[in-house]
């Protein structure tokens, strides 16, 4: 086993090791972290929404502890469905306008999943080089070829399209707003390119679910295009403030990932009172309209005043605003220097994101007031004309 050691030397040298810490949340405050003893305003949380410490979410899901118990003992297809599955994915249908959805227990489950389960050898996968992960490791799973084309760049995915024309079945996938940059993919183009190679497209809305389209359904029905998409992803993790997943899409397309998607088979079904609470949470973010409303007055006004601080903050209206820094150490450096002035501002580095293009991530919150924005936008100005990331 010494090839760790001297590995994880070499990571350390290049500022790339990882460590876990130790964080605790304080009840009715979504907005904060606490760190040892100190609280830190939470600007690298998904919670979008603020929903994590929902008081009616929190009941639900106690109400269904007590009466369902702890686990559900075993895989969905033995006896592991309970009636609050039921329930979720019909109101997921509701909400989607979709003949059918099905849960997964996380979203890398269901994205490894769902591409394992509609490719496999002598198919391609045609994914942004800057798609999540878990969109990654299922196209391996799935033994696909992976086609990848760069960031956004749709000349280039026409390039791949024809030049793997002749491939059995053909996946497009992408984030609907990327993880890491927070821009949008280019929808209404994929839509096309789908049509005119007769490929599949799949859609994962982990970052936009809840945020964009009139009732939280994501950046597909903001801008038209959900009857187009065949396979929508989404997670409850995030704008959802809980933890799961899922896919929305066809009668048959759901039929077949019952019947084929090895993680919702092999794998101990979610317990109900997870399931319970993300139906309660997809209640509330069908009504209060106002959390979103205020996402996007937070977002507005976090992104115009680091703009106006001379960050480059990159286009976009989403939640997720990066400072790109560039260098691992300094990224690094930048993130403690935040939290010594109470900001919780995680560092964000290869290989999560392209080497040379270390950040700060920053996330937006509902939970956040226009005060503490603009508190915590002073605080970054300052750390980055320290630090020399910002010149005057
Ligand atoms: C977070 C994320 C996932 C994984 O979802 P989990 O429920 O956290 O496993 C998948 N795709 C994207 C784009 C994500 O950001």
């Amino acid at each position: 086993m010494n090839w760790m050691e001297k590995e994880l030397e070499a990571m350390a040298d290049a500022s790339l090791i990882r460590s876990l810490r130790a964080c605790s949340s304080i009840p009715k405050c979504p907005g904060y972290t606490v760190r040892g003893e100190r609280a830190l305003l939470n600007l690298s949380s998904n919670d979008y929404l603020g929903l994590s410490q929902h008081p009616s979410i929190i009941e639900v899901m106690r109400e269904a502890l007590l009466i369902e118990g702890a686990g559900s003992g075993a895989s969905r297809l033995v006896t592991g469905n309970r009636l609050a599955y039921g329930r979720l994915e019909e109101a997921l249908s509701d909400w989607q306008n979709c003949e059918a959805a099905l849960v997964f227990a996380n979203g890398y489950m269901a994205n490894s999943g769902v591409i394992s389960a509609l490719v496999r050898r002598g198919d391609v996968v045609f994914s942004d080089q800057l798609n999540h992960a878990s969109i990654v490791d299922g196209t391996i799973l799935s033994r696909a070829e992976l086609a990848r084309y760069r960031h956004n760049d749709m000349e280039h995915l026409r390039f791949l399209l024809s030049k793997y024309r002749d491939k059995r079945r053909k996946l497009i996938v992408t984030d609907a707003v990327f993880s890491m940059d927070g821009d949008q993919a280019p929808l209404h183009e994929l839509v096309l390119l789908k049509h005119e190679y007769g490929a599949m497209l799949m859609v994962d809305e982990a970052h936009s679910g809840g945020i964009y389209g009139g009732r939280g359904e994501g950046l597909c029905h903001e801008l038209g295009v959900q009857n187009e998409v065949d396979v929508h992803m989404g997670t409850f993790s995030k704008s959802f403030g809980v933890y799961g997943a899922y896919v929305c899409g066809s009668h048959t397309l759901i039929r077949w990932l019952i019947n084929k998607a090895r993680p919702l088979i092999y794998s101990t079904a979610l317990p109900p009172s997870l399931v319970a609470g993300s139906t309660k949470a997809l209640d509330l973010v069908q009504t209060e309209h106002w959390r979103r409303e205020r996402l996007h007055e937070a977002i507005m006004l976090f992104r115009s005043s680091l703009s106006a601080a001379g960050f480059d903050v990159g286009a976009g209206d989403s939640p997720i605003v990066p400072i790109i820094i560039g260098d691992n150490d300094m990224a690094l450096r930048f993130s403690n220097a935040l939290e010594d002035e109470g900001i919780a501002a995680v560092a964000i580095r290869p290989p999560t994101v392209p080497d040379g293009t270390a950040r700060i991530r920053f996330s937006l919150s509902a939970a956040h007031t226009d005060k503490e924005l603009i508190a915590a936008t002073a605080r970054i100005r300052t750390v980055g004309l320290q630090l020399g990331v910002l010149r005057l």
